[in-house]
């Protein structure tokens, strides 16, 4: 056929792929250097697997793909010396490309037209995205094939002759079009090339590389080889060393400070994974980088939005996933319910589960002082996923207020002879901020009582989630009851009051609180020791608080007033002199209240200042 010159219109249906290859595509144009160059390194790697199963017995040759780029006439080539095609061959893998349904289907996934294109053998025509004129010369491997030359100027017309070309493969010339002139540009390619086919498996030279001489760059012999055709998710673990893990980091994010570990993907059944997940060091715990998972397929980078095929809480780690068996020719929403990429999902929580467990056993030491910077991923995680949790109750740490790490089953035991309620419960006490809460630590301690540490921005959702999940458990902060009475080992007896002596209470208390906020007065008898009156903020409200104003907006818990317990221990001296006398004790009343407000941080402005000047006059 390539003997006599030929002339003929693209396929019936492609009539109207141009138009909407040029509107549809356009904020990802950029990606045709990706499918010329996947094509190239197609073609070479089918040379090679001819060439070992003994089809192909010629010289393989230097097997490489080249990008040329003339910034002056705007041409842009990709050259390889692959396959190539036979004149039969450009017929019907170009001229007939049959797309009965291309145009609907284009405009229903125009959004992820970027890794549908190459899926859907658009690969080729996304050059007419930037050039005005294509033209393809190849020789193929095949004994006495005739070279072809194919042009077509983006109309559906083309033209198809015999022509001279020596060495087998494929140039691909594009003249790039008036408003693609950005990519005439070498800087552009780099940047394209370095984004799109890094880690190709064939090597792709991009010009020469340059050195500084004479005070300018200028080229050397040498080639500029822009991928690494082996990237280290392509070796298996046993001939890698931590250096080509972090070395690999540091190629991906140079700016990125080392990772902490790394997990090294490798499936194969019941599909094909490989990669190497990294947990990043964490510099300010909220402002965490999602999206720097990049997604390959074989080795040819697809996205680096990898929502919906990693769980929400994995998307904080860094690294690459290369799977062919991820679908890219369907929508985002699919692919949540895609069977393959939830088997995916699933396998990659389960590694990450398994890893840290491994960590947490073999290397406790490390892992305890990792626990700050990952517990963010593993609380998120927890709290996210419920298979994970059950994995990381295994090796979730609690670090209490001196610092000190113990696992879930081990701090259960330090802590259960004193620490359990008279309904067998076991309570852990925890602090929010080691400063502010210092005295209630202090006095928890000195009941022989131990303090976790809960200073991360998702533990109040943790805390709900422990509860729950720790059997006979119960979770109180130091300061959302009076020391005693954080842990109620004995039920105590409450001081009788009739109703008219309530009422009389709770008018006689409110009438020196603050305004603004709900108070429950309650009765106690604490002991004679014991402060006059504690004001507290109950776990329960602070914690729903806490949790309204993480979700954002002010719902029904987050717009109520602040409110607090107000607890009168009857049994306290002063008390008893206030409630003997109400009607000549209402300076020793508020000095007594103001203390407590002062303990609780609630005494503020003018009404401090008061208690101020009328403790001095006390003084004088
Ligand atoms: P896809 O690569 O998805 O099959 P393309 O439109 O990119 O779709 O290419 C269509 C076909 O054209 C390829 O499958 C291949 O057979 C052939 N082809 C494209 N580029 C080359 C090349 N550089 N060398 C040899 N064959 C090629």
């Amino acid at each position: 056929m390539a003997s006599k010159s030929l002339k003929g219109k693209i396929g019936v249906t492609t009539e109207n792929i141009f138009p909407v290859i040029k509107e549809f595509l356009y904020s990802d144009h950029e990606i045709f250097i990706r499918e010329l160059v996947a094509n190239a390194v197609d073609a070479t790697q089918k040379l090679k697997t001819l060439a070992s199963n003994g089809d192909f017995k010629g010289e393989l040759g230097d097997l490489k793909v080249q990008v040329e780029l003339d910034e002056k006439s705007k041409t842009l080539k990709i050259i390889d010396n692959g396959i190539g095609m036979t004149s039969d061959e450009v017929d019907k893998y170009i001229n007939q490309i049959a797309f009965s349904s291309a145009g609907e289907f284009l405009e229903k996934y125009k959004d992820q037209m970027a890794s549908i294109i190459g899926h859907f053998g658009l690969g080729f025509y996304s050059a007419f995205m930037v050039a005005k004129k294509v033209t393809i010369e190849t020789l193929s491997w095949q004994e006495g094939a005739e070279a072809v030359k194919w042009v077509c100027d983006g109309s559906p017309e083309y033209t198809m002759t015999s022509c001279k070309k020596d060495d087998r493969g494929t140039v691909i010339t594009l003249q790039l079009d008036d408003d693609s002139e950005e990519y005439a540009a070498k800087g552009r390619i780099s940047q394209l090339l370095d984004k799109y086919c890094k880690f190709m498996p064939v090597p792709v030279i991009f010009g020469k590389k340059t050195e500084w001489k004479d005070g300018k760059q200028v080229d050397t012999d040498e080639d500029n080889v822009i991928n690494s055709i082996s990237p280290i998710w392509t070796k298996t673990p046993s001939e890698l060393k931590d250096e080509d893990y972090l070395n690999f980091y540091k190629s991906l994010y140079p700016m990125e400070e080392d990772p902490q570990f790394w997990i090294h993907l490798n499936v194969d059944y019941p599909f094909t994974l490989t990669g190497v997940l990294y947990f990043p060091k964490i510099k300010e715990r909220m402002a965490i980088d999602k999206n720097k998972i990049q997604l390959y397929c074989n080795q040819m980078f697809v996205t680096d939005h990898v929502d919906n095929i990693v769980p929400d809480f994995l998307t904080l780690l860094h690294g690459v996933i290369d799977s062919p068996d991820i679908p890219l020719n369907v929508s985002r929403s699919y692919l949540q319910s895609d069977t393959n990429v939830k088997k995916i999902s699933t396998y990659i929580t389960k590694k990450v589960a398994d890893r840290l467990e491994e960590i947490f056993k073999e290397q406790r030491a490390q892992f305890e002082e990792k626990w700050d910077n990952i517990k963010l991923f593993i609380e998120y995680g927890m709290l996210s996923d419920e298979k994970f949790s059950e994995r990381a109750m295994n090796f979730a740490l609690f670090k209490n207020t001196d610092g000190k790490y113990f696992s879930f089953e081990d701090y259960r035991k330090c802590i259960e002879t004193e620490q359990t309620d008279k309904d067998g419960k076991v309570i852990y006490l925890y602090a929010t901020d080691t400063e502010a809460q210092y005295s209630k630590i202090a006095a928890a301690k000195a009941l022989g009582y131990d303090v976790l540490l809960m200073d991360c921005e998702l533990d109040s959702h943790y805390v709900n989630m422990l509860e729950q999940k720790i059997e006979k458990s119960g979770f109180a902060r130091v300061d959302s009851a009076p020391v005693s009475d954080l842990i109620v080992k004995a039920e105590k007896v409450k001081p009788e009051l009739s109703e008219d002596d309530k009422k009389a209470m709770d008018e006689l208390f409110k009438s020196v609180l603050p305004e603004g906020n709900e108070y429950m007065i309650e009765a106690e008898n604490l002991g004679e020791e014991a402060a006059p009156v504690m004001i507290t903020q109950s776990e329960f409200m602070r914690r729903w608080r806490e949790m309204s104003a993480m979700g954002g907006g002010m719902n029904f818990y987050g717009s109520m007033p602040e409110a607090y317990e107000v607890k009168v221990n009857m049994e306290n001296p002063l008390v008893a002199k206030i409630w003997g006398d109400r009607e000549n004790t209402s300076e020793l009343l508020r000095q007594v209240v103001d203390l407590a407000l002062l303990g609780s941080g609630l005494l503020k402005g003018k009404a401090l200042a008061d208690f101020i000047a009328r403790s001095e006059k006390l003084l004088k």
